[in-house]
């Protein structure tokens, strides 16, 4: 009931022509997954020309981050949610981790770019996730509520379904060190409880939640077997369109 989410996230990768090299290149390796949403995010500046090339095709655009304001103006520096999608982007991951820790986005900020984002027509990939430091110290289930508290604050019901969340343990992020199948299915599970609790029960039986840290081909189809698993955020593992695509196609 949950079509599983597969998505590369290329973070501050590839030039122009390399983007739009890999996206074609992936485009062959992917067109029979049927099983699954995929998704690629490339930097702001390659959106426009990978989307184009990859029209008529079933991989769909992310922006890696939107501006947490839903009028244009005078805001330096800033991409609109509706910038993104008028360059050809579907989703937009907001509250990375990489941007919670050295750019200072705090909550209230992942909750405005929530807000844009689904005002403009984008399904907002939420990442949250605990340091290693806090899942050391046995608050890691205490700072995830917080982040989804914090950043679903003040949506409606009908945003909810047009959310997504991805968990990614800091500690798992290019670490090469991933969660074990079971610690991550642990968190997932917590995280939809805490989802029907503030929110619905039903919707939270449709949420997705994505894993995301150290994905990897191998690791992959142990990672989608647990049932609150419903996908992968992946970033180093998802600049090779040969390697993503072996994610993609995981053993079923
Ligand atoms: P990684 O990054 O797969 O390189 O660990 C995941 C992410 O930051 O989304």
């Amino acid at each position: 009931m949950r079509r599983p989410v597969i998505a590369g996230n290329w973070k501050m990768h590839k030039f122009i022509a390399d983007s739009v090299a890999t996206a074609l290149a992936l485009k062959p390796l992917v067109a029979n997954a049927n099983h699954c949403e995929v998704i690629i995010a490339p930097v702001f500046t390659a959106i426009k020309s990978v989307a184009d090339r990859l029209e008529g095709s079933n991989i769909k655009i992310a922006g890696q981050d939107c501006a947490p304001e839903k009028k244009h103006g005078a805001h330096t520096g800033e991409v609109a949610a509706d910038m993104l999608r008028d360059a050809g982007a579907s989703y937009v991951i907001v509250g990375h981790s990489e941007r919670r820790q050295h750019y200072a986005e705090t909550d209230t900020m992942i909750n405005r770019k929530m807000h844009a984002a689904i005002a403009a027509g984008l399904i907002p990939i939420l990442c949250i996730g605990e340091t290693l430091a806090q899942r050391e110290a046995g608050i890691a289930e205490r700072v995830v509520r917080g982040q989804i508290e914090g950043g679903l604050r003040e949506l409606t019901a009908s945003d909810l379904e047009h959310i997504i969340i991805a968990y990614e343990p800091v500690w798992a992020i290019g670490t090469g060190r991933t969660a074990t199948p079971e610690q991550a299915q642990q968190m997932h599970s917590f995280i939809r409880r805490v989802f029907a609790e503030k929110f619905d029960e039903e919707a939270s039986r449709r949420l997705r939640i994505l894993y995301g840290g150290s994905v990897r081909p191998d690791n992959i189809a142990g990672l989608m077997a647990q049932p609150d698993i419903d996908g992968a955020l992946v970033g180093g593992a998802s600049l090779e369109a040969e390697t993503f695509a072996r994610i993609v196609n995981y053993d079923r």
